[in-house]
C-alpha cells in the first residue's frame, strides 16, 4: 500500500521480504532476504535514497545500513516499540497517562505483580507480541505459572485490565521539518486481540479528548525527531466530561487504523508516510465523509458476497488464508454518519 500510493508519484520502491511470495511483489521490486541480514539491508540500502518499514519486528539491527541510506522513521523509535516495558517507560517519561503495570521476568515476579495490580489483569510478552499473540488474559492468581508457561516463559508486562468505555487511536505524520498533521481519531474494536472494524472519523469526540492523543503523539513525535507516520493506541476511561485516554502503545509505522484513509482522507496514511521520508511536503489530512474499515480476518469472503455491494472499496492483499491473518480490508465510505451505519449493517448482512 505504501508502494501503492506514490505510484502515481513517479517513485519506484523496491522490498526486502524473506518470501517469494509477499504480497508488495505486485507492486514493486524485491529482493529476498531475512530482515536481519546484512547483505540484503546493504543490497537494499544502496539501491535506495531512503529506507522505511511498515513491520516493527523487523531487527532493529538494520541500523547497521545508515550508513549507506537514510532510515525514517527513526530506529530508537522502532526500539522503544519492540518492548512493551521500554514502550511504557517512554509514555510514563513523556507524562502520557497508561494503565497500571509492571515488568515480570520469572513466576516470582509475576506472583508479586498480581499482588500490586490485582485480577482480571493481562500478562504480555516484552517483545513480538502482535494481533493479541504473546497475550494471556489472569483471572485467577493461582494461574500464574500456566499463564507464564503460556506465553512460552518470556520477559513480560503485567497490565490491569482497563474497564474501557472504547478503544481509539491517532495517527500522525511529521515531516522533516517537524510540521506535524493529525488524521481524525478513529474508534476501533477488537476481538481476540485482533483489529476487526475501525471507523472514523470517530464519533463524539470532544475537544478535549482530541487534544489529550494529540499531545500525546506530538510528545513522542518530538521525542525521536520523528519523520513519517506514527500510531498511537488508547483506551478511553469514562465518559461525558469525565472521559480521558490511557495509552496503550505505538506504532512507528503506518498502521491498521489508518487504512480507511485511502479512501477517507484527501491524502492517505501510506501516501503521507511516503512524502514524510521523501523529504516533500505533508497533503491534507482532511476527511472525506465517514468511513468504516473492516478487516477481512482468516478467510476469503464467499465467491460474489462482496460483487453485491458494490459501494465497498475492497483490498485484498494476495495472502494465502490461515486462521487470524489478516488478508485484506474493505472500506466503506458515507457523507453521513447515519448512511455509513446503514451501509456497515448492509456489509455485515451480506458479506459476513
Ligand atoms: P495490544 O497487543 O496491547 O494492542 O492488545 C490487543 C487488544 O487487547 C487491545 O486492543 C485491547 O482490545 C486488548 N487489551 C490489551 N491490553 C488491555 C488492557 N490492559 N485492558 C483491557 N484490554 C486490553
Amino acid at each position: 500500500m505504501l508502494a501503492q500510493s506514490v505510484k502515481h508519484l513517479g517513485i519506484q520502491c523496491t522490498v526486502l521480504d524473506p518470501s517469494t511470495e509477499c504480497c508488495a511483489r505486485s507492486v514493486c521490486e524485491q529482493i529476498v532476504g531475512d530482515y536481519d541480514d546484512v547483505e540484503s539491508l546493504k543490497a537494499l540500502a544502496d539501491w535506495s535514497d531512503v529506507v522505511s518499514y511498515e513491520f516493527e519486528n523487523v531487527s532493529a539491527s538494520a541500523a547497521v545500513i545508515e550508513d549507506i541510506a537514510e532510515i525514517h522513521p527513526s530506529t530508537q523509535a522502532l526500539a522503544v516499540a519492540q518492548d512493551r516495558h521500554i514502550e511504557r517507560s517512554m509514555f510514563q517519561e513523556l507524562g502520557i497517562a497508561i494503565p497500571a503495570y509492571q515488568p515480570v521476568d520469572d513466576v516470582e515476579s509475576l506472583n508479586a505483580a498480581l499482588q500490586s495490580i490485582g485480577t482480571p489483569s493481562i500478562l504480555k510478552a516484552r517483545r513480538l507480541g502482535y494481533d493479541g499473540k504473546g497475550q494471556v488474559l489472569i483471572n485467577d492468581a493461582n494461574h500464574a505459572a500456566d499463564a507464564l508457561k503460556t506465553i512460552g516463559s518470556v520477559p513480560a508486562i503485567l497490565d490491569k485490565f482497563v474497564e474501557f468505555q472504547r478503544e481509539l487511536s491517532i495517527v500522525a505524520a511529521r515531516d522533516k521539518h517537524g510540521n506535524i498533521a493529525f488524521y481524525p481519531l478513529a474508534q476501533n474494536v477488537h476481538r481476540g486481540g485482533i483489529l476487526r472494524v475501525s471507523k472514523a472519523p470517530a464519533r463524539d469526540v470532544s475537544d478535549a479528548l482530541a487534544t489529550q492523543a494529540q499531545e500525546a503523539a506530538r510528545k513522542i513525535l518530538e521525542k525521536f525527531d520523528y519523520v513519517g507516520v506514527l500510531a498511537v493506541e488508547f483506551f478511553q476511561i469514562g465518559k461525558g466530561d469525565n472521559a480521558h485516554l490511557v495509552a496503550n502503545e505505538i506504532a512507528p509505522r503506518v498502521h491498521n487504523t489508518g487504512h480507511w484513509t485511502i479512501e477517507g482522507s484527501k491524502t492517505s496514511q501510506f501516501e503521507n508516510h511516503m512524502r514524510a521520508v521523501m523529504g516533500m511536503e505533508l497533503g491534507s489530512t482532511d476527511s472525506v465523509g465517514h468511513s468504516a474499515m473492516v478487516n477481512i480476518i482468516s478467510n476469503e469472503p464467499r465467491p460474489g458476497a462482496l460483487d453485491a455491494l458494490p459501494e465497498a472499496h475492497v483490498h485484498m492483499y494476495g495472502k494465502e488464508p490461515r486462521a487470524g491473518r489478516k488478508i485484506g480490508h474493505v472500506t466503506l465510505n458515507a457523507d453521513t454518519p447515519d448512511k455509513l451505519d446503514a451501509l456497515l449493517e448492509r456489509f455485515t448482512r451480506v458479506v459476513g
